[in-house]
């Protein structure tokens, strides 16, 4: 069993401060055990919300330093040790979240253990497996992500991003694929993935099924569940526009 819960699906500077989606990150569920991926602003509200057992939460895992992100990072990693007094839980990050100073200094000593992430390198977290890809194309140090599932499968993660030559190769043994796609159409100088490179990653991986998430204004307003329709009738495949609270199980 591995479940997926959207706790938010936001974007970008706007969306995010905003709040016209949630920005909680994705939490994941494997043998009743829990991962929580990019705890952005919000994600200790939303883990109340949706009566999640914080002593549970034995993984985090962020993948760069950037706010919507890694914005609640501090007060996760305190409720879960209950303020120090159970040590617990791995953190998973890139060693520059940690150099600008994003987790206070007396918090990481109430984790289990810290590692920092690498290229093209293997990790284990209790029942979750994943690997990191080659760096991503970012304003930060960030990694592609792929999910090994309980049945073999994969679950690739395309994090924040500009396209790249490469970039679909990195995720070519996936058969689920989530995209962080912020903007509609492409920006000069704006390292984020727009609807014409998910095209270009739908046409060359085809995969089982595509969630796009990490919505953008742009995105917002061009009405993601139309966006993701017309992708799926236009390459026959299996496309959806994740929402806020939005569960799956691969
Ligand atoms: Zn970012």
């Amino acid at each position: 069993m591995f479940q997926i819960l959207f706790l938010g699906t936001a974007g970008a500077r706007y969306v995010v401060a905003k709040q016209l989606r949630a920005s909680g990150g994705l939490l994941f569920k494997s043998n009743s055990e829990y991962l929580l991926f990019d705890p952005g602003p919000g994600t200790l509200v939303y883990l109340a919300k949706y009566k999640i057992p914080l002593e549970k939460i034995s993984n985090i895992l962020v993948s760069h330093k950037h706010l919507d992100h890694s914005a609640d990072l501090n007060i996760i990693v305190d409720a879960i040790t209950e303020g120090g007094f159970k040590k617990r839980g791995t953190l998973f990050l890139p060693k520059e979240v940690i150099e600008e100073g994003l987790l206070l200094s007396y918090l990481q000593e109430n984790l289990k253990e810290i590692v920092f992430l690498k290229e093209k390198a293997s990790y284990v977290a209790g029942p979750f497996k994943f690997y990191t890809t080659l760096p991503l194309k970012h304003t930060a140090e960030n990694y592609g992500l792929i999910f090994e599932l309980p049945n073999n499968e994969r679950l690739g993660i395309i994090t924040d991003t500009a396209y790249f030559e490469g970039l679909s190769e990195e995720f070519r043994d996936c058969q689920f694929i989530i995209v962080n796609v912020v903007r509609f159409e492409p920006k000069e100088g704006v390292l984020h993935l727009s609807i014409p490179d998910v095209k270009k990653l739908l046409q060359t991986l085809r995969p089982k099924l595509t969630i796009l998430n990490h919505f953008g204004m742009t995105m917002i307003k061009a009405n993601p569940f139309k966006v993701a329709q017309s992708l799926s009738q236009e390459y026959n495949l299996q496309v959806i526009a994740a929402y806020d609270g939005m569960k799956i199980e691969l």
